[in-house]
């Protein structure tokens, strides 16, 4: 099931997500709509606060190593970054919570991290590339972070009428 969208605005992207303990039917549930409410928006990533569920998880269409949007859907519950590279990537993003706010940030190009499968095994792996910002991008949802905060005050002046239209109308 598709499930409406948080946008910016919502209390609910600006909360610390709860670590799962256990994987209940629910969770399985939540993590199936969240796919299909991402596939549905054409993104490559959407954390559970971005549908209103402040629980640590998230998913991903992008392949760890960034090379491809394949057909696996990803799913990371209670993800953690182990390690960043000292190498950095400059990238545009944008978020589904947000539209129409691009902006560049930077991020690590490549990092190490740990996340828990819906069969509730632990598994490590490198991310980089479009992998690894995607990953930080979704993990930042976790603990109530936009990109719009990691970009420089040039790019947020930008956007800051897009920003004012977006909470006005989610207000209503
Ligand atoms: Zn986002």
């Amino acid at each position: 099931m598709k499930l409406p969208l948080q946008y910016y605005g919502s209390k609910l992207l600006r909360t610390k997500a709860t670590p799962i303990t256990e994987i209940t039917p629910e969770i399985r549930q939540l993590a199936y709509d969240m796919i299909e409410t991402m596939l549905a928006h054409r993104g490559i990533g959407l954390a559970a606060c971005q549908v209103g569920k402040p629980v640590a998880m998230f998913v991903a269409s992008v392949s760890p190593d960034g090379t491809s949007q394949d057909s696996v859907n990803r799913i990371y519950i209670n993800p953690k970054i182990l390690w960043y590279s000292a190498e950095k990537q400059y990238e545009t993003e944008g978020c589904l919570s947000i539209p129409k706010c691009y902006v560049p940030v930077e991020r690590p190009l490549r990092i190490g991290a740990q996340a828990m499968d819906l069969n509730g095994h632990i598994f490590e792996m490198t991310l980089e590339g479009l992998g690894a910002t995607n990953f930080c991008h979704e993990n930042d949802h976790l603990n109530g972070v936009l990109h719009i905060d990691r970009t420089d005050a040039k790019h947020k002046k930008e956007i800051e009428k897009a920003l004012r239209a977006i909470k006005a109308s989610n207000s209503r």
